[in-house]
């Protein structure tokens, strides 16, 4: 009977299951509602098709689904209200069929409002009104010290400076020897350098000032030179309001024949005026260097006391900026340049001092700290 064996068809093995039931109709009745039976059936089979292939992408065509199938007039409804007329005996095997159906209609609408409400969705974050103001867009600063390095970089360009670079981990050769240092000099001591690894040759070590890219230029190119050495230098010292294990340095190099102090003097000059404005006064003291003869620090009026005296220049109205000199005959001759034909000048100072001096920053340690009240202000 087929009413026994609809229990055991699989889901989707829905026309076996109309055959059996064709088959006993056939054989076991021959009444009125044998017909009635036949024609729901094959009702519920056309409705299963038609749901299958119903496509809905709007909420109105979602209703439309809604009141033709499942609503309380919908086909499904009207197929349950006729199944008086089916008979007695074959009422339970009709009602499995029509169960199906509701649960193929059901599982069908979930699928479309999921489509609908995906695609509702995505149309309601477009911006209804595009007339309004955009939201307003944070946009950073330039962190001070690059802002600094461009103004140091714009300077120099303009009286025909060049920049080099070369890489921060160095040897002992170029970031020492090179430069005149003796083998004895305090600043090989380890708490002054951070070296890497001990080396047969050249000890390997973080660059300590970026003179070591003079040397490798110097090595490169013959005179005229003409360059600026920029980059980040370290030094093994504790941190404080004054001083880093990082820190940025510019260093300038300019080696041609017949270049003389006078041309340092007149280069630095001009550099401090273009920086700091033309009322600043500059001065050179004496002092010394390895890789310089002779040499000179470079002091400018006190930013802040225009010379009067205060706590920042220790009341003396001057602040150092830079250390210079004339590049001392073995450093030229270190690097293959005959120092009896060419001379030249180099000199260097601390980006992070320039910048602090500019600005009036009190403390060295908030340019590498990220905080952005401090960096919102420039
Ligand atoms: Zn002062």
């Amino acid at each position: 009977m087929a009413k026994y064996k609809a229990y055991f068809y699989k889901k989707d093995d829905i026309g076996l299951l109309f055959y059996d039931i064709f088959f006993n109709l056939r054989f076991e009745s021959n009444t009125s509602k044998d017909k009635s039976m036949q024609e729901q059936l094959s009702q519920i089979n056309q409705i299963i098709a038609e749901i299958k292939d119903f496509q809905a992408d709007t909420k109105d065509k979602l209703e439309t689904f809604k009141s033709k199938y499942i609503g309380k007039k919908g086909e499904v409804a009207s197929l349950f209200e006729q199944m008086k007329n089916i008979a007695a005996e074959q009422r339970k095997a009709f009602g499995i069929e029509l169960n199906r159906l509701k649960e193929v209609a059901q599982d069908k609408f979930k699928e479309l409002s999921e489509t609908v409400e995906a695609k509702t969705q995505v149309s309601s974050s477009k911006p209804n009104d595009l007339t309004l103001p955009p939201v307003p867009y944070a946009l950073g600063s330039i962190h001070p010290l690059v802002q600094t390095r461009a103004r140091i970089v714009e300077i120099f360009e303009r009286i025909g400076f060049t920049q080099s670079e070369a890489t921060e981990i160095e040897d002992d050769y170029h970031n020492f020897t090179a430069l005149n240092f003796p083998p004895n000099h305090p600043a090989r001591e380890m708490q002054d350098t951070f070296f890497i690894e001990k080396n047969q040759t050249s000890d390997m070590l973080l660059r300590t000032h970026t003179s070591s890219v003079q040397i490798r230029l110097m090595q490169q190119q013959k005179p005229p030179i003409r360059s600026l050495m920029i980059g980040r230098v370290y030094r093994n010292e504790a941190i404080s309001a004054r001083a880093h294990c990082l820190f940025h340095q510019v260093e300038g190099l300019y080696v041609d024949e017949n270049v003389g102090f006078a041309d340092l003097k007149q280069t630095l000059y001009h550099f401090a005026k273009e920086l700091f404005g033309k009322d600043i006064k500059v001065r050179y003291r004496p002092s010394y260097f390895p890789f310089t003869e002779p040499s000179a620090e470079i002091d400018i009026t006190c930013l802040i006391c225009k010379g009067k005296g205060c706590n920042v220049c220790k009341y003396s109205g001057w602040v150092e900026i830079a250390g210079s000199g004339m590049v001392h005959p073995n450093v030229l001759e270190n690097c293959g340049i005959d120092s009896e034909k060419y001379t030249g000048f180099a000199f260097g100072m601390g980006i992070e001092r320039i910048t602090m001096l500019k600005y009036q920053i009190k403390d060295l340690r908030l340019f590498t700290e990220n905080d952005v009240r401090f960096l919102r202000q420039f």
